[in-house]
């Protein structure tokens, strides 16, 4: 199959330099292959997107150069493709709900017995308040957080006998095969539905990659700990697993990470200043397409 890889932006602030790499190296990747590249709006979250962060997304990356094909999937278009989802796990018995705020997950993790709170993918690990002993049944419930239980999601993935292994590109030490200890220790109880939104964010991107038939996954290094989870749900949802390419992340002078509020680095800012996207190119070391050698994924 030709490689067909997305990028992916929440239409929730301007893009940054960091987003204009991430965007010119997954479009010069597939530019290159003859493949196909997809623009999808990750706006699950209604109270933050807005449709004119969705129109200057679509009018920067245009300004950059980029074409992409076929029309941009909007994740806020397919929530009952995820509930369907939902309710094939839940029906499985491997999700719960969870009535924990942020501010409870903080408190509960770092009561004294708890230790130092451990960290992963989405932040504090769930410090395991809602989990049932048994899987709750009944309906899927509505309108609450829904956690994957890892201990049974790794039990279902059959992870004790197949560890998770997958194909990663970018990151200079690819990850090991994953046993079920990774999940329930470095990864926890993570969501995949929030409280009113229908889906978090992992659920979301392994659905949208499979039904695009994403072949490579092309995104920043900040999301590489996240790949094992949805890698796993791939597995529990018989999904296919697209290489992933995780890239290294465009920093400021003093080494920070770009965010949608430095908007010095907004590419409109540099659009107003009389930039070119060739200018744009050199600041993130990314060559013009044109001089894209066989290995494309370099970057
Ligand atoms: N929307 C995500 C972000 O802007 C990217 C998701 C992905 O590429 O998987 O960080």
């Amino acid at each position: 199959m030709s490689l067909r890889t997305r990028f992916a932006p929440s239409p929730t602030g301007p893009l940054h330099l960091g987003h204009a790499y991430s965007a010119l190296l997954a479009h010069d990747t597939a530019r290159a292959a003859g493949g196909t590249f997809l623009l999808r709006l990750d706006d699950l979250d209604q109270s933050r997107a807005r449709p004119e962060w969705a129109a200057l997304i679509e009018s920067d990356l245009a300004w950059l150069g980029l074409t992409w094909n076929g029309p941009v999937l909007r994740q806020s278009d397919r929530l009952p493709r995820y509930r369907a989802a939902l309710a094939a796990l839940w029906d499985r018995g491997l999700l719960y709900p969870c009535h924990c705020s942020r501010r409870d997950i903080e408190a509960a993790a770092s009561a004294p017995q708890e230790g130092a709170p451990l960290h992963g993918p989405d932040g504090v690990i769930y410090p395991d308040t809602c989990r049932p002993a048994q899987p709750p049944g009944g309906p899927l419930p509505e309108g609450v957080a829904l956690r994957l239980d890892m201990t049974r999601a790794a039990a279902a993935a059959g992870l004790d006998v197949t560890p998770l292994c997958y194909q990663e590109t970018g990151v200079a030490d690819p990850p090991g095969p994953l046993g079920p200890d990774h999940f329930t220790r470095a990864i926890g109880d993570v969501a995949l539905a929030r409280r009113g939104l229908g889906a978090s964010y992992h659920l979301a991107v392994v659905l949208d990659d499979a039904d695009q038939s994403v072949t490579h996954v092309i995104r920043g290094a900040d999301l590489a700990s996240a790949t094992p989870i949805h890698v796993l749900l791939q597995r529990l949802l018989g999904l296919p697993t697209p290489i992933y390419h995780h890239h290294r992340l465009i920093r400021d002078e003093t080494g920070r990470r770009l965010a949608k509020r430095d908007d010095a680095r907004a590419i409109a800012a540099y659009r107003a200043e009389g930039r070119t996207p060739a200018d744009l190119r050199a600041l993130v070391r990314l060559s013009p397409p044109h001089h894209l050698g066989p290995n494309t994924l370099g970057g």
